[in-house]
């Protein structure tokens, strides 16, 4: 999936289904197959009994197995739900969880073992980018989760903390500049099938044309413009009217 809705927290029961009607009276639905939705994990078993087009999955996953671990939800059982996909290392949780790269690692190898596609999220502070330390930030996180894996297919999400929530969205051609680099890095350095990389961080309909149209840019990330079906549809048909028609 290219054009991924993250819920967060929110979303209550049928929810989904007045997002799904909203969305597919404003965009094609031959077209889904290239879309995801991300919904708490309360909705994950309504989502998926509506068997939509639209990939399902969920916003994180324990780094272990299975066991005494209250609160916390396995790679099992979303994959028993019906799970095509996890994000996995977003900046929220690695900010209010304190999730280290280590914990996003096992977290990744869960979802590698129950054949969930991984959606691996990095980023810079504005302290960082402001330092002009973005690469060099990203090459640490990524070696933190990928270094020592053997040929694992994932995705990546480029989201800059400063773009998440707050409505500054970054620069179309630092996004295209940073996504080549992480192609690079993950070519060079790591044995990695990178599937897609999006970007996440304030797209929205009326940005999300421009950023399609970087070269390197596969599809995006979206948090808040995501809770609306009709916002986005519209922006899945932005990235359709450059991608796929
Ligand atoms: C996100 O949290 O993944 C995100 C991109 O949020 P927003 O679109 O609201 O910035």
């Amino acid at each position: 999936m290219k054009v991924i809705a993250n819920w967060k927290m929110h979303g209550l029961k049928d929810d989904f289904l007045l997002w799904h009607k909203n969305l597919s009276e404003t965009a094609d639905e031959n077209l889904f197959d290239d879309l995801g939705i991300a919904p708490p994990f309360t909705l994950l078993d309504e989502c998926k009994t509506y068997q939509s087009k639209i990939k399902i999955g969920a916003q994180n996953i324990s780094h272990l197995a299975e066991g005494p671990f209250t609160g916390e939800i396995s790679a099992a059982m979303i994959k028993n739900i019906g799970a095509d996909f996890v994000i996995l290392g977003h900046s929220e949780r690695r900010e209010l969880h304190a999730e280290r790269e280590d914990i996003i690692k096992s977290k990744l190898l869960e979802a590698l073992n129950h054949n969930i596609h991984p959606v691996l999220c990095v980023g810079e502070s504005k302290e960082l980018y402001d330092a002009k330390k973005t690469e060099d930030f990203l090459y640490s996180q990524l070696y933190g989760s990928l270094n020592d894996l053997n040929n694992i297919k994932l995705s990546i999400a480029y989201e800059p903390i400063w773009a998440i929530g707050t409505g500054h969205v970054a620069k179309s051609f630092e996004i295209n500049k940073i996504h080549a680099t992480i192609k690079e890095i993950c070519s060079r350095e790591f044995d990695v099938q990178l599937e897609n990389i999006i970007y996440g961080g304030s797209v929205n309909d009326q940005n999300s044309k421009e950023i399609f149209e970087q070269e390197h840019v596969d599809g995006a990330l979206i948090g808040g413009a995501s809770l609306d079906g009709y916002s986005f549809g519209r922006i899945a048909n932005n990235f359709f009217d450059i991608h796929n028609r």
